[in-house]
């Protein structure tokens, strides 16, 4: 019972020395911040879309799927603001499975800290640099910011990790859009308290620092679904659902009322194809209600080149998940130009 100190890492410096962003790819990140931050504070009408494998688990998948995906995020760009999900970093219910790229580079090998942080870093920067894509990535261990902090667009604290005060206090120091999800319980008060943390500024150590923070205004929240106390999966996407979380907003001292409704997880039961009706369904509540239209900035969608999922492997289908199932490229790419058709006006 103890540990065995491995290998020190390097420090963000270093790694973002070794592997840098080029100035070009810095000008399309900040652009991209800025109109993901004027969707969020409501400067900006457009629809945010944030739709992408549930694990960025390989590179040559993951960008063929952003290179699709950047080619309808030009043809929509009037209403539909298109973010992909690189997601590096997998939470585990039970601690164990894959736990991303950012651990395990290769899904069928062992653990690799540095050589994850490397694909890590490489994979968001070549999305950036080829593709104009800035993307979103869940930011499941805070440390890791410092590697990633020049290249993500939007980050999601995931429905484990929002009850966290590390990861409450870290948001509070991000200069993107950060959302912050429903946790597993379901408990809006939980998620709301997460926003207001991340939005004031905080006094703290972080990586080895004492560090402070100023708060981060464009802290909101994603619904994901929950799951009762008999294990079964509640939806929170519906519109009574959206208008209590509406008061509940009301009531708080938070800036930029925001949400993101997260079309998986718990709020399809994994049932992925749902996905579908569900941002349909989304789309119409925003038509209805012009507060719902006000507070609902966008949706998050699981979408891979292949639909649904599979088992690890030394035979894996190319472009289908390894974690949670996801619709896959045509369902999605006509769903996005249907998003795009409801999204304003
Ligand atoms: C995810 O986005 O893939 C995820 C793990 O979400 P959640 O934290 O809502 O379970
Ligand atoms: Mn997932």
């Amino acid at each position: 019972m103890s540990f065995r100190y491995i290998t020190p890492m390097p420090s963000p410096e270093e790694i973002k020395k070794q592997y840098p962003l080029s100035p070009e790819g810095a000008k399309v990140k900040a652009k991209r911040d800025q109109e993901v931050a004027d969707i969020i504070t409501g400067k900006d009408d457009r629809f945010l879309v944030i739709v992408g494998p549930c694990s960025a688990d390989s590179e040559a998948p993951v960008l063929e799927y952003i290179e699709r995906l950047s080619r309808v995020a030009e043809q929509v760009a009037e209403r539909v603001l298109i973010v992909p999900r690189i997601y590096t970093n997998k939470p585990r219910t039970t601690g164990e499975g894959y736990k991303g790229i950012a651990s395990q580079p290769d899904p069928l090998g062992d653990p690799d800290m540095v050589a994850g942080l490397v694909a890590m870093r490489q994979m968001h920067i070549r999305s950036i640099e080829d593709y104009g894509m800035s993307a979103a990535d869940e930011m499941l261990y805070p440390e890791n910011w410092g590697y990633v902090e020049d290249l993500l667009s939007y980050v999601a604290i995931g429905a484990r990790s929002v009850e966290d005060q590390h990861h409450r206090l870290t948001v509070s120091g991000f200069d993107v859009a950060s959302g912050m999800k429903n946790p597993t319980s379901g408990d809006f008060s939980v998620m709301l308290n997460s926003v207001y943390a991340a939005q004031h500024p905080h006094h703290f150590v972080f990586s080895g620092y004492e560090v402070e923070t100023t708060g981060n205004p464009l802290a909101h929240t994603i619904l994901r679904g929950a799951v009762s106390k008999h294990g079964n999966a509640t939806q929170n996407y519906h519109y009574e659902d959206i208008k209590r979380l509406a008061r509940m907003y009301d009531e708080m001292d938070i800036v930029n009322p925001a949400t993101i409704i997260d079309a998986n997880h718990s709020n399809s039961g994994k049932q992925y194809l749902q996905q579908v009706r569900i941002v349909h369904e989304v789309m119409h509540n925003r038509r209805f209600s012009a507060e719902i239209k006000r507070l609902v900035k966008g949706v998050m969608i699981e979408s891979y080149l292949v639909e649904g999922n599979q088992k690890i492997s030394d035979h894996q289908v190319y472009g289908q998940s390894i974690t949670d199932a996801c619709i896959g490229w045509e369902t999605t790419e006509k769903l996005l130009y249907e998003i795009a058709e409801r999204a304003i006006g």
